[in-house]
């Protein structure tokens, strides 16, 4: 998909599928370190707590903003 980004002269904050639910919804910052457990989230850049099912909610809403215009081209 990096490509069609590249021609379409967009920033891109591609977040991979699998990394989402361990991707700081804050900064965007992805360690699998952050992920605590099934429930918890901790990132381990900005210390942000979070519940991780709503981290990652958010962390694909954000990235989803881009999505549609990649896929329309
Ligand atoms: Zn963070």
């Amino acid at each position: 998909m990096s490509y069609k980004a590249a021609l379409a002269d967009v920033p891109l904050r591609f977040v991979d599928p699998r990394n989402r639910s361990r991707t700081c919804s804050a900064y965007g910052h992805c360690a699998k370190e952050n992920r605590k457990s099934q429930v918890a989230f901790c990132c381990v850049k900005c210390g942000m707590l979070i519940n991780a099912g709503i981290n990652a909610a958010i962390t694909i809403s954000r990235a989803s903003v881009m999505e549609p215009l990649l896929l329309g081209r």
